[in-house]
């Protein structure tokens, strides 16, 4: 058999997203958010990066941590889930792993059972079968809660096997519950809690690559931080500033400076989440005065 040959040398980062599906568009925007532009393709399986040099793959998510095992890609965004399962699959020979959480694409791998049953807990299962596309991941906690059951592997429309007799229960993806109930099924139990994540390698990139990476890593870090956050600005006096930190919504340490000198403070915090009408007139009841909250539109720590 002929070695296998040597992924060439590149000297552009290349990220594996998702082609067609949950995570191609958020994935996208995300990239976008940190600076990448691309030239589209009419196949629109490769886009070449215009500005940085980061090139996007788009391929099915299942090949995505095969992509950066060989290192055909640097990095890729694809589901925990998916991740964790080509992991288990492979045990320490994986050369990939979990780098960022993105936070989107959550759902989680559940067992379900059918509606009827009355669940009494993970003993129940022993001797059952259970129907997943998610192999590794079940047998792993079974193994870890103890019990003995058999797994039916299937790739897909793994809902409908109780109903055809193939399993007595599932293992599957979850978010919303609508197809569980749709083919009378509960979950009973969460074997994994997934969402989006960009992964890596667990070797080092060749520095060339991996000093790219660093800057997109520093922007994505900048983006994931002031997603959904906004920044508070107002003015108090050193004496009432205890009690109007006390009430700061969601916060990262606030950097304040007096103003002429004197008693009076300014102040700004980053503060993640909503900040509500509520929030702002217990801060003013506390003592602050001429809050603003203003939008952010780029980071970098
Ligand atoms: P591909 O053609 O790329 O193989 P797919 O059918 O395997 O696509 P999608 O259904 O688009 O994949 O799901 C991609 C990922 O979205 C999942 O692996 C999971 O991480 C996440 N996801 C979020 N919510 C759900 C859900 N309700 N069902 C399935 N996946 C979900
Ligand atoms: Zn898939």
């Amino acid at each position: 058999m002929n070695p296998k040959p040597a992924p060439m040398r590149r000297d552009r980062l290349r990220i594996a997203i998702q082609k067609n599906g949950r995570l191609s568009e958020p994935a996208r925007a995300l990239l976008s958010a940190c600076g990448l532009v691309w030239r589209e393709r009419p196949d629109k399986l490769f886009c070449y990066g215009e500005n940085v040099p980061v090139d996007l793959l788009l391929v099915r998510d299942d090949d995505i941590p095969g992509l950066i095992h060989s290192g055909l890609c640097d990095l890729g965004i694809v589901g925990r889930n998916v991740l964790a399962e080509h992991a288990g699959q492979m045990g320490q020979a994986a050369n990939f792993s979990e780098w960022r959480a993105l936070a989107f694409g959550g759902c989680k791998l559940s067992l379900a059972i059918p509606n009827d049953w009355t669940w009494q807990g993970v003993a129940q299962l022993s001797g059952m079968r259970i129907a997943t596309s998610y192999p590794a991941l079940t047998r792993a906690w079974l193994q870890q809660q103890s019990v003995d059951a058999e797994v039916v592997v299937l790739s897909g429309s793994v809902e409908i096997a109780p109903r055809l007799g193939q399993a007595d229960l599932i293992c599957d993806l979850v978010s919303s519950g609508a197809t569980l109930a749709a083919n009378q099924l509960k979950p009973v139990c969460d074997v994994l809690q997934s969402e989006a994540v960009l992964a890596g390698p667990v070797a080092e990139l060749d520095p060339d690559l991996n000093e790219i990476a660093q800057v997109l890593l520093q922007r994505l870090d900048g983006v994931l931080r002031i997603r959904d956050s906004k920044l508070l600005i107002f003015q108090t006096t050193r004496e009432a500033a205890a009690d109007v930190l006390k009430l700061l919504p969601n916060s990262e340490p606030p950097t304040s400076y007096s103003v002429d000198g004197g008693e009076l403070l300014a102040m700004q915090a980053l503060c993640h989440g909503l900040v509500s009408w509520q929030q702002l007139e217990a801060l003013k009841r506390a003592g602050a005065r001429g809050l603003m909250v203003l939008p952010v539109e780029r980071m970098l720590a």
